[in-house]
């Protein structure tokens, strides 16, 4: 099956050495979920199975859920929570800037290194008692303005 990822998505080979390198086996069903999120980029658990079962191949949320949630505890893949409290991940685990259309429930990675370094150089100094930042996510909460005709 020859999927092209999209843009910053690791290809299949990449995935499959990122499991060797995190002790994991590259399993049938990580590389088949894989291969939908080299699509998708960002999804809900829900919406990979819908692909599945567009294509005829059936599987449960649960197992679908489990592998998408070993593979961000594994730093391959990331979790997104969306501003209606679903969660999403990501197949690309490097922060970065989104644009989360509440309407739609879709996830758009903005390309804005100037404004990550803004704030990464902000909370440089910043120091927050008892806690140590262990990741920066920013999410823009937007929904779809309507083309008059
Ligand atoms: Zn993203």
């Amino acid at each position: 099956m020859a999927v092209k990822p999209q843009k910053g998505v690791r290809s299949v080979e990449e995935f499959k050495t990122q499991l060797h390198r995190h002790g994991l086996k590259a399993t049938r069903p990580r590389i088949a979920v894989h291969t939908v999120m080299m699509d998708l980029v960002h999804a809900s658990p829900d919406q990979v199975v819908e692909r599945f079962r567009e294509a005829g191949v059936k599987v449960t949320v649960a197992s679908v859920y489990n592998i998408l949630s070993e593979l961000s505890d594994n730093h391959i893949y990331a979790r997104r929570l969306s501003a209606a409290g679903k969660m999403f991940f990501d197949a690309i685990p490097e922060a970065h800037v989104h644009l989360y259309d509440r309407e739609n429930h879709t996830y758009r990675d903005v390309v804005d290194e100037e404004l990550s370094a803004i704030v990464e150089e902000h909370l440089g100094r910043r120091k927050f008692k008892g806690y140590s930042i262990e990741d920066i996510d920013i999410q823009f909460v937007v929904r779809p303005t309507k083309r008059k005709k």
